[in-house]
């Protein structure tokens, strides 16, 4: 299987090359929008820098079969000063919004690989974005990705002592609880026990987590992957890991999840599989009394993200239960989708899993 992840990995590395060099001094997107803070709704600032790239993705692993964001890399020729060009673009594009708006704001600034990796981020750019957002009263939150194994007691005092009370998150991409799955499903190359020591040197330095899970990774049935949700959920938030966040599989590019799929070997996850993941492993709204849990999913409603059917007006019936739902935090929302009439397909969820 790393072969085949290799092979496919080396195919979108290739077409990398000779990005034009505008591209460089650009982040690869920004925006605003409604968000769920720790006790409250308000904003949140997303920034994704364009570095040059997750070393697990290019390294002799091939990096994890779903993710595709190595093609928002650019592996050769980017340098620091252009990342440092990139943040300073939407920062100072959005400055203004955020220091007049009465909204607190989550920033979130995300570089398809590893904050805390000195070959995406060097150390003295970490610390010029720390203090940019040290001046921003009103941004509470900060949330930077890592593989666990660029994090360090160093990096991590920090960041903290940056950052002063902000409520600081690193993002780790642990997708389920379960050994097996990631490492043979999802060739994540970190077990649970390197997690844990994660979780274990940030608590040390007051920092928090975040913690990705994957919604159906491949060679899962649907039944299977929500029985992995659910025990994921259940044990991060006996943990009492700050917030999880919840992927479903979307579709991307130069994949192995996106040979299979091509291959039928492979189908995205339903709506309501995902909605009966939340249900059944958030049973009492007192689980989330210290644990936070998100879900925006990408692609959500095409035919390569997570949907219900092909109806435009039904997904996006199921898109607000899960946004009401995030920003609340109340699990009323999740029990309105047993409770409300819903699309024809509701039914034909229901009929399948009878049958399988
Ligand atoms: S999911 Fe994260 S660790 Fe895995 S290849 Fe993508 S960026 Fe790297
Ligand atoms: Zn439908």
């Amino acid at each position: 299987m790393i072969d085949k992840v290799k092979k496919l990995r080396a195919k979108s590395i290739h077409r990398l090359k000779g990005l034009p060099s505008d591209k460089l001094d650009k982040p690869v997107t920004y925006w605003i929008s409604e968000d769920r803070l720790l006790d409250k709704i308000g904003k949140e600032f997303t920034i994704i820098l364009r570095s040059k790239g997750c070393s697990w993705a290019l390294g002799d692993q091939g990096g994890c079969t779903m993710c595709g964001y190595i093609k928002d890399s650019c592996v050769d020729t980017i340098n620091s000063g252009n990342i440092k060009n990139q943040f300073m673009r939407a920062w100072n594009d959005k400055l203004e919004e955020i220091q007049n708006d009465k909204e607190n704001y989550i920033l979130k600034i995300f570089n398809s690989g590893s904050f805390f990796d000195d070959d995406e981020i060097p150390e003295d750019l970490r610390k010029f974005i720390y203090e940019k957002i040290a001046n921003v009263s009103n941004i509470t939150e900060v949330v930077v990705e890592s593989r666990t194994e660029h994090l360090s007691r160093d990096k991590l005092i920090q960041m903290r002592s940056e950052l002063g009370s902000r409520h600081v998150e690193i993002g780790i991409g642990l997708e389920t609880v379960n050994d097996y799955i990631r490492l043979n499903y999802i060739n994540k190359g970190m077990t649970f026990k390197e997690f844990l020591d994660a979780v274990n040197l940030c608590k040390q330095c007051d920092i928090g987590i975040r913690a990705y899970l994957l919604f159906k990774p491949p060679f899962m049935s649907e039944e299977s992957a929500i029985d992995d949700c659910v025990s994921s959920i259940k044990t991060l938030i006996d943990m009492q890991v700050n917030t999880i966040s919840i992927n479903p599989v979307n579709i991307q590019r130069g994949t192995l999840v996106e040979y299979l799929w091509q291959q039928n070997r492979y189908h995205v996850p339903s709506y309501y599989s995902l909605m009966k993941s939340l249900k059944k492993g958030i049973k009492t709204q007192e689980m989330l009394n210290f644990t936070r849990i998100v879900c925006d999913p990408s692609g959500a409603g095409s035919r390569r993200g997570i949907h219900s059917c092909s109806k435009k007006e039904c997904n996006i019936q199921m898109k607000d239960f899960l946004k009401n739902f995030v920003l609340s935090q109340d699990i009323i929302y999740l029990k309105k989708l047993d409770e409300e009439e819903h699309c024809y397909c509701k039914l034909n969820y229901h009929m399948q899993k009878m049958f399988n």
